[in-house]
């Protein structure tokens, strides 16, 4: 009998051991770039804890997590931009994560109790210098001078990208400002907003309009095309970096948060400290023309390189992106479709 005992709690001890060894943590992600591969693999190599991948657009991914409740597999959750997280930390999806490694490398202006950001990009004024005249156009509070009429392509206001850039403004110049430069904006478009911030580019490139609010990124991926069409629209374009004598080119950024529910908390929080490590901030940054958040990692991007040093508003994250929904509303009022 005591031999079988001894065996049961030296098997059962094994299992444990295997268990142990079987180390996961699942990702919730909105990012899909191949250099994203060889990112989770180093993760695993370094550390032995596999990576289970659901890879969803966005707002998608948030709502199978408040769908799935306390029974949801997913320990980390991984989007774009300021507001989507912002909306995600307001469903109460995120747990607050401590640690020493994520405060001493990722930028304070850069992270919340609940998420913090991984790379940056920012939105940028793009214009066609056949169409207005440079001077006019270095500011986003520029774009709804009446100057421009008939000149401006954005896509739609209740897009994230001009959400956040719109909650930027209402933390810098106020509800009424903010409400005024919108109707403003509004006033200039050359055309109801439509398509991604591709399409604007390429409408300001067509002569279809003369200035275009897109992210960087999609800037650094048109110069680096060799494309014929890209390299003949890219031509025709000329990038701002917008209020470098206020208060700086506005930044979102791509992020992640820890689940409240996460099953695999410890090894979710190793996955995060992963990525602020130098070498998973180049890939993660550069798999999409993003700058890393971490200052010590050398970024290696010709398109970015070119593009040069600017300087980035240094609003924290934590104080905006709450004011997404209000600048919202103030789209709405501003018929920003
Ligand atoms: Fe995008």
């Amino acid at each position: 009998m005591k031999t079988l005992a001894f065996t049961l709690t030296a098997a059962a001890a094994l299992l444990g051991a295997a268990a142990a060894q079987a180390q996961v943590v699942n990702l919730y992600t909105a990012r899909h770039y191949q250099t994203d591969e060889a990112l989770y693999a180093n993760f695993t190599k370094e550390t032995g804890i596999k990576i289970n991948r659901i890879e969803g657009k966005e707002d998608e991914l948030l709502e199978r997590i408040k769908n799935e409740g306390a029974s949801s597999p997913a320990d980390v959750f991984i989007t774009v931009d300021a507001s989507r997280l912002e909306l995600a930390d307001k469903a109460g999806v995120f747990q607050p994560v401590q640690s020493k490694a994520l405060e001493a490398r990722v930028p304070a202006n850069l992270r919340t109790p609940n998420w913090l950001a991984f790379s940056t990009r920012a939105r940028v004024i793009v214009y066609n210098t056949k169409a207005v005249n440079p001077e006019w156009v270095q500011t986003y509070e520029d774009l709804a001078n009446p100057r421009l009429k008939s000149q401006i392509c954005v896509r739609s206001g209740s897009h994230p990208y001009n959400l956040s850039l719109g909650a930027a403004l209402l933390t810098h110049d106020g509800e009424a400002k903010t409400e005024a430069w919108a109707k403003g904006l509004v006033a200039n478009f050359a055309r109801a907003p439509k398509g991604g911030d591709t399409d604007q580019l390429r409408a300001v490139a067509a002569g279809e309009c003369g200035v275009a609010i897109a992210n960087s990124y999609y800037v650094a991926r048109m110069m680096r095309s060799t494309k014929p069409e890209d390299v003949k629209d890219m031509a025709a374009l000329t990038v701002v970096w917008p209020n470098q004598k206020s208060w700086g080119t506005h930044v979102n950024v791509s992020g992640a948060g820890v689940l409240k529910t996460a099953p695999n908390k410890a090894n979710a929080v190793k996955f995060l400290e992963y990525l602020a490590s130098d070498t998973a901030q180049i890939y993660f940054a550069d798999g999409n023309n993003e700058w890393p958040v971490v200052k010590s990692a050398a970024l290696k991007n010709p398109a970015l390189e070119k593009l040069g040093p600017f300087k980035a508003d240094e609003l924290p994250v934590e104080k905006w992106a709450p004011n997404t929904a209000a600048a919202q509303k103030i789209f709405d009022r501003a018929g920003w479709r």
